[in-house]
């Protein structure tokens, strides 16, 4: 393609509504255009990016034996309401009503309509295993859709299922699936990390993501050097240990007047908030329940609700904490309470001589031991942090904001139960299809191989998934030399099947210097006068920004064997 004749609108000034870098190069080099908030347009260079990896994508699926589908975005909200996610998904799902007042709407995943195809129609476990896929629009209504590409209303999706007879059959297709997606992520050129996941809203137990570490990211995962990675929501970690207070003496009360938060009591008495007790009362399905926690530690809802077996909770209010405490919020604790469920984070199990709330108004205790002076259920509840200790090397863990490219899960039977899809076993008796479900966001690809791979000059993004391999540059049209040098290794790289963008422009060699830096392609070959007039090219390599003077003659050959092969 000749640059004279595409449509590449790049932008020299960072856009003001962008933050996320992958938003501004997006944005700034012609790759895509907003048309409302989480819904964008994508323009020559996207669309190109995207085509390259899709096809990586399909050659993989299709390497595992799935066959690809085209369902429609477009479903009837009974589906929907069968497997029970049309409520659960509340005001995310975009929902309406068609000119015969029929309930509609649009597919935020394709799990009801895959297993309403597989049950009308897969009889007998002869039938099984299936694998089927499709590259396909998805819908959410996002709250705040924000960052580029990163969170959008309208987006594509990779999303695969597998339909097997028993655990033993969703082994193999998920292991299948697990296989794919690496290879899928490194020829994409991505550096990722699989994190242990939680299944959340898709049901099942198993889960893996597929996560890339930037700045940009939505997600938290917990990271050791010993290859332990897992979602901030499931992540586990053991405690450095803190040094205790000597002594057992017992505990003894000691006036706070004001002090309501462990910062103002870190503060009043000058120890660290690791020797404090937190104490937090949370309504559980109309009861209350105590959780306790170290004072610098955070409580994780999502692993409460696993302990409580309920996501029916929510933190109490002041009147209702007061009825389990007879003290106002600030001054609780887990000393003297009666006849209420205590569940207790295990960084508190073994310490002593802690600090925490007295049940009296602007008083604490001292010297409070746990085991001796009150008794708990103790389960993990806490939000990793940077510095805990890895649970597999006991090493330190660092916790890093990650982007998810793919996630994986066993769904079971989840939805072939709720949605009645079964097939006959070898014994001739009716049984649920146990299911997989594994999906690729592929705008995610683009923008984390951007967010990786971008300095304040543009991008440069891996071979295999940017718009072009090359840009080839015509430093001065208007010379003859050049022009015609240019024109016939033009001609050269595209016999070769080097995929080439030419920019043949009537511009300053300045400004096309800076586009080719901004646009991701990775390779620029250059022709200028001077170096013509001594039968040399220069082969720039954008991410290491070197320079190599090369032979014109074996320009196109060099380039293929030294940086492409
Ligand atoms: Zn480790």
């Amino acid at each position: 393609m000749r640059w004279s004749q595409v449509f590449i609108p790049t932008l020299r000034e960072v856009p003001a509504e962008a933050e996320a870098p992958s938003h501004q190069l997006l944005l700034r080099s012609g790759y895509v255009r907003q048309v409302a908030a989480g819904v964008y347009a994508y323009l020559f260079l996207a669309q190109r990016s995207f085509l390259k990896i899709t096809r990586i994508i399909r050659e993989e699926m299709n390497r595992i034996g799935a066959q690809e589908f085209y369902l429609p975005a477009l479903n009837p909200a009974e589906l929907w309401k069968e497997s029970g996610r049309y409520d659960l998904f509340g005001e995310t799902m975009f929902k309406f009503r068609d000119r015969n007042q029929h309930d509609m709407c649009l597919g935020v995943t394709h799990e009801e309509e895959m297993t309403n195809i597989a049950r009308g129609e897969i009889r007998s476990y002869k039938q099984l295993p299936q694998l089927w896929y499709q590259i396909q629009e998805k819908f959410r209504d996002e709250p705040r859709p924000k960052s580029g590409l990163l969170r959008l209303r309208q987006f594509i999706m990779k999303d695969s299922y597998s339909f097997d007879l028993d655990d033993a059959g969703l082994d193999k297709s998920y292991q299948k699936h697990y296989d794919a997606y690496c290879r899928i992520f490194d020829r994409c050129g991505l550096k990722y990390v699989i994190a242990d996941a939680y299944s959340g809203a898709m049901g099942g137990t198993v889960s893996h993501e597929f996560m890339v570490p930037t700045d940009s990211g939505e997600d938290h995962v917990a990271i050791c050097e010993c290859g332990y990675a897992a979602n901030l929501e499931k992540a586990t970690s053991g405690v450095a240990p803190v040094e205790e207070l000597p002594g057992d003496a017992a505990s003894e009360p000691f006036p706070t007047p004001g002090q309501k938060t462990i910062e103002d009591l870190v503060k009043f008495t000058g120890e660290p908030a690791s020797r404090m007790i937190k104490t937090l009362v949370y309504i559980v399905e109309s009861k209350p329940v105590v959780i306790l926690l170290r004072g610098d530690h955070a409580l994780s809802e999502t692993k409460l609700a696993s302990v409580l077996q309920s996501t029916t909770f929510r933190p109490a209010t002041a009147t209702e904490a007061f009825t389990v405490h007879h003290a106002q919020l600030g001054s609780l604790g887990p000393v003297g309470i009666k006849g209420v469920r205590v569940v207790a984070d295990r960084a508190l199990e073994g310490r002593k001589n802690m600090i925490t709330g007295a049940n009296q108004d602007d008083t604490h205790l001292r010297n409070v031991t746990p085991g001796r002076d009150f008794e708990a259920e103790y389960f993990d509840l806490r939000v990793v942090q940077s510095g805990d200790l890895c649970p597999k090397c006991g090493k330190t863990l660092r916790v890093s904001v990650a982007v998810e490219l793919g996630h994986v899960f066993k769904l079971g039977r989840r939805y072939s139960e709720a949605m009645h899809a079964t097939v006959l076993d070898p014994n001739g008796k009716e049984v649920p299809m146990t299911m997989g479900s594994y999906g690729i966001g592929v705008e995610r690809i683009l923008t984390a191989a951007v967010e990786q791979n971008h300095d304040a000059d543009g991008m440069f993004l891996p071979r295999a998934i940017a718009p072009f391999e090359v840009i080839l540059t015509a430093a001065n049209m208007d010379d003859d030399a050049v022009r015609t040098n240019a024109e016939t290794l033009y001609q050269k790289l595209q016999d070769m099947g080097v995929d080439v963008l030419f920019d043949d422009r009537q511009e300053r060699p300045g400004v096309k210097f800076k586009d080719a830096d901004l646009i991701g392609v990775p390779y620029r070959v250059t022709l200028g006068k001077k170096k013509i007039a001594q039968g040399l090219g220069e082969i720039y390599d954008r991410s290491t920004r070197q320079v190599h003077d090369v032979n014109l003659d074996g320009l196109a050959v060099a380039l293929k064997e030294r940086f492409m092969d």
